[in-house]
Protein backbone atom coordinates (compact mmCIF):
# COMPACT_ATOMS: atom_id res chain seq x y z
CA UNK A 1 0.00 0.00 0.00
CA UNK A 2 1.27 3.09 -0.70
CA UNK A 3 2.86 5.72 1.54
CA UNK A 4 0.95 8.89 1.24
CA UNK A 5 -2.69 7.27 0.79
CA UNK A 6 -5.13 7.81 4.15
CA UNK A 7 -5.91 4.24 4.10
CA UNK A 8 -1.79 3.80 4.82
CA UNK A 9 -2.58 5.61 7.69
CA UNK A 10 -5.41 4.02 8.84
CA UNK A 11 -4.66 0.44 8.28
CA UNK A 12 -0.98 0.45 9.44
CA UNK A 13 -1.20 2.34 12.46
CA UNK A 14 0.42 5.87 11.10
CA UNK A 15 0.17 9.31 11.75
CA UNK A 16 -2.34 11.19 9.80
CA UNK A 17 0.28 14.05 8.66
CA UNK A 18 3.49 12.24 8.47
CA UNK A 19 2.85 8.37 7.85
CA UNK A 20 6.08 7.77 9.87
CA UNK A 21 5.14 8.35 13.23
CA UNK A 22 2.81 5.52 15.63
CA UNK A 23 -0.72 6.43 16.48
CA UNK A 24 -1.04 4.12 18.96
CA UNK A 25 1.44 3.49 21.46
CA UNK A 26 0.57 -0.59 20.34
CA UNK A 27 0.34 -2.04 16.89
CA UNK A 28 -1.79 -5.02 18.50
CA UNK A 29 -5.71 -4.18 18.56
CA UNK A 30 -5.93 -7.25 20.67
CA UNK A 31 -3.42 -5.87 23.58
CA UNK A 32 -6.45 -5.18 25.59
CA UNK A 33 -4.40 -3.40 28.61
CA UNK A 34 -3.10 -0.56 25.96
CA UNK A 35 -4.57 -1.24 22.69
CA UNK A 36 -6.61 2.54 23.05
CA UNK A 37 -3.69 4.04 24.60
CA UNK A 38 -2.12 7.12 22.31
CA UNK A 39 0.56 9.52 23.00
CA UNK A 40 -0.87 12.95 23.13
CA UNK A 41 1.29 13.93 19.99
CA UNK A 42 2.97 12.18 16.46
CA UNK A 43 6.49 11.89 17.69
CA UNK A 44 7.80 12.19 14.38
CA UNK A 45 6.34 15.56 13.15
CA UNK A 46 4.65 17.07 16.06
CA UNK A 47 1.14 16.49 14.61
CA UNK A 48 -1.21 16.93 17.82
CA UNK A 49 -3.54 13.91 18.56
CA UNK A 50 -6.07 16.10 20.01
CA UNK A 51 -7.11 19.08 18.41
CA UNK A 52 -9.67 19.98 20.51
CA UNK A 53 -11.25 18.73 23.63
CA UNK A 54 -13.64 16.26 22.79
CA UNK A 55 -12.28 15.50 19.14
CA UNK A 56 -13.38 12.35 18.94
CA UNK A 57 -16.94 11.85 19.79
CA UNK A 58 -17.34 12.22 16.11
CA UNK A 59 -15.12 9.04 15.80
CA UNK A 60 -18.54 7.42 17.17
CA UNK A 61 -20.12 8.16 14.09
CA UNK A 62 -17.61 5.93 11.76
CA UNK A 63 -17.87 3.29 14.90
CA UNK A 64 -21.49 3.24 13.73
CA UNK A 65 -20.40 2.14 10.53
CA UNK A 66 -18.02 0.16 11.00
CA UNK A 67 -20.55 -1.90 13.60
CA UNK A 68 -23.40 -1.58 10.48
CA UNK A 69 -20.93 -3.02 8.13
CA UNK A 70 -20.13 -6.12 10.66
CA UNK A 71 -23.97 -6.67 11.14
CA UNK A 72 -24.39 -6.81 7.51
CA UNK A 73 -21.62 -8.92 7.11
CA UNK A 74 -22.62 -11.33 9.86
CA UNK A 75 -26.08 -11.21 8.09
CA UNK A 76 -24.99 -12.12 4.62
CA UNK A 77 -22.25 -14.84 6.19
CA UNK A 78 -25.27 -16.48 8.18
CA UNK A 79 -27.66 -16.76 5.10
CA UNK A 80 -24.87 -18.08 2.82
CA UNK A 81 -23.88 -20.47 5.34
CA UNK A 82 -27.22 -21.51 6.82
CA UNK A 83 -29.63 -22.19 3.69
CA UNK A 84 -32.78 -21.02 5.64
CA UNK A 85 -30.61 -18.52 7.36
CA UNK A 86 -30.54 -18.41 11.17
CA UNK A 87 -33.35 -17.55 13.62
CA UNK A 88 -33.59 -13.48 14.53
CA UNK A 89 -32.29 -14.26 17.63
CA UNK A 90 -29.32 -16.72 16.71
CA UNK A 91 -28.62 -13.65 14.47
CA UNK A 92 -28.39 -11.00 16.97
CA UNK A 93 -26.46 -12.97 19.22
CA UNK A 94 -23.65 -13.69 16.25
CA UNK A 95 -23.87 -10.07 15.41
CA UNK A 96 -23.19 -9.15 19.18
CA UNK A 97 -20.32 -11.65 19.60
CA UNK A 98 -18.76 -9.91 15.85
CA UNK A 99 -19.16 -7.00 17.34
CA UNK A 100 -17.41 -7.77 20.71
CA UNK A 101 -14.82 -9.63 19.65
CA UNK A 102 -13.92 -6.79 16.30
CA UNK A 103 -14.28 -3.74 19.08
CA UNK A 104 -10.88 -3.25 19.55
CA UNK A 105 -10.29 -3.03 15.72
CA UNK A 106 -13.06 -0.55 15.48
CA UNK A 107 -12.61 1.70 17.91
CA UNK A 108 -8.97 2.17 16.60
CA UNK A 109 -9.99 2.46 12.55
CA UNK A 110 -12.96 4.80 14.23
CA UNK A 111 -10.33 7.20 15.43
CA UNK A 112 -7.78 6.57 12.54
CA UNK A 113 -10.67 7.75 9.72
CA UNK A 114 -11.89 10.27 12.00
CA UNK A 115 -8.31 12.66 12.54
CA UNK A 116 -7.78 11.28 8.88
CA UNK A 117 -10.87 13.66 7.70
CA UNK A 118 -9.12 16.40 9.28
CA UNK A 119 -5.65 16.34 9.01
CA UNK A 120 -3.43 16.20 5.28
CA UNK A 121 -0.76 14.06 4.88
CA UNK A 122 2.48 16.14 4.19
CA UNK A 123 5.39 14.52 3.35
CA UNK A 124 7.68 17.14 4.33
CA UNK A 125 6.67 17.44 7.70
CA UNK A 126 8.44 15.19 9.55
CA UNK A 127 11.64 16.79 7.75
CA UNK A 128 10.64 19.89 8.82
CA UNK A 129 10.10 19.17 12.84
CA UNK A 130 13.62 17.77 12.70
CA UNK A 131 14.73 21.33 11.79
CA UNK A 132 12.87 22.49 14.83
CA UNK A 133 14.78 20.34 17.33
CA UNK A 134 17.84 21.64 18.82
CA UNK A 135 21.10 19.67 17.70
CA UNK A 136 22.15 17.45 20.51
ZN1 LIG B 1 3.48 12.52 12.32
Amino acid sequence: MNKGTKLYSIVNNKCPKCHEGQFFNTNSSYDLQHFSEMPDECPVCGQTYMPEPGFYYGAMYVSYGINVAIFVTVWVATNVLFRDGLGVWWLVLASIIAGLALMPVSFRWARLIWINFFVKYDAQSAARNREKLPVT
